[in-house]
């Protein structure tokens, strides 16, 4: 089958072994399949990914060996492996979380050496996994559950009470699934800052309140005047000792993943802010605890979403409470993946691509 392979550093086109399902899976046909920044991370980063295998998520990445990423698809029944109870038609749309269990290991599908993710005509699937997506659901939409889905677990863990002011440093896919998750949640104002004007305009679309531009304002400067003049802000305490009215709670999620934002973060943040880390920085980073000690910070990483979110988000979309289309910007097939990787550095130019594996 075609596919888009990971090899020497390069997305190259190839005719690669279709997979075949073990005991528990199934071969579905590839749809359309999201391009993430995270695989345009691995594919600059694999060599040092497998340097520092403590850190590559259990993932044993070998940039001497071929990898065909792609992890937030929408796919199509073709055929059961044994030990399946067939409970969808051939035929049937579906999309899963992106692993399967082989030998009792969790194997990422899109960063395995051993299963083809997305960018290929077929994968396999787990048949407990896969979720129908329902009938009035168009493929591209469901596609992006798995994006989606990122945002929602990283809202769920914040843990909001309802007297925060939110801050979200980023609005590249990550960020913009935070910010879409934060509005589900009704959570106002969010507060949202990206050089970038495209991004910024995304953001206010997927319903971002206040949107800075960190060149001309600093967001937390702004943060501070959006979280002063918030219903929270109202009910905020009063200091016993200056008789002035606190600030109410910050939860910044950084949505950058680049070394140096969360020192930023911290040097901007108010006394008790806590951080849900989403960006995915897979270099090393340096931070100044005693910036953090100073301010009682809260520091909190997240990774992914749980099967329940992943499925809750999918329903969301289905239902038109996530809207996804503003961030589908682009579709390539198979041959233009290399391209795609290329064109996804500028903010300005894409949010999603989509790789339908069937179309040239
Ligand atoms: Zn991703």
């Amino acid at each position: 089958m075609r596919a888009a392979v990971m090899r020497n550093g390069a997305i190259v086109v190839d005719d690669v072994p279709a997979p075949v399902p073990q005991s528990g899976e199934v071969l579905v046909k590839t749809l359309a399949c999201g391009i993430c920044g995270s695989d345009l991370h691995v594919l600059q980063h694999a060599g040092a990914l497998a340097r520092n295998p403590e850190v590559a998520l259990g993932t044993a990445v070998d940039p001497r060996r071929d990898m065909v990423m792609g992890h937030e698809f929408c796919a199509e029944v073709l055929d059961y492996g044994p030990g399946t109870g067939q409970r969808f038609p051939v035929g049937t749309r579906v999309c899963s979380v992106p692993n399967i269990v082989r030998q009792q290991q969790i194997v990422g599908i899109g960063y395995s050496h051993d299963v083809p993710g997305g960018y290929a005509e077929q994968m396999v699937l787990m048949e407990p996994s896969l979720l129908p997506v329902a009938n009035g659901l168009s493929t591209d939409r469901a596609a992006l559950t798995e994006p989606m889905a990122v945002g929602v677990h990283a809202v769920e863990m914040a843990r909001l009470s309802g007297d925060e002011v939110t801050l979200v440093v980023g609005c590249g896919p990550v960020g913009l699934a935070v910010i879409s998750a934060l509005k589900l949640k009704g959570v106002h104002p969010i507060v949202a800052a990206d050089f970038s004007p495209e991004r910024r305009r995304l953001a206010e679309v997927m319903g971002a309140d206040i949107v800075i531009d960190p060149a001309a304002r600093s967001p937390y400067s702004s943060w501070e005047d959006a979280a002063r003049a918030s219903e929270q802000g109202a009910w905020a305490p009063v200091n016993p000792l200056t008789g002035e009215q606190r600030l109410p709670p910050g939860v910044f999620f950084e949505c950058v993943g680049v070394p140096g934002v969360i020192d930023q973060m911290m040097v901007g943040a108010q006394p008790g802010c806590r951080f849900v880390i989403v960006g995915v920085c897979m270099e090393q980073d340096h931070i100044r605890p005693l910036l953090a000690i100073g301010k009682e910070l809260n520091l909190q990483f997240v990774l992914a979403y749980t099967a329940d979110e992943f499925a809750r988000t999918l329903q969301h979309i289905a239902e038109g409470e996530i809207d996804v289309d503003p961030l589908i910007t682009g579709r390539v097939g198979v041959s233009g993946v290399a391209r795609a990787f290329t064109d996804l550095k500028s903010p300005e130019a894409h949010a999603k691509i989509l790789v339908e594996p069937w179309h040239e």
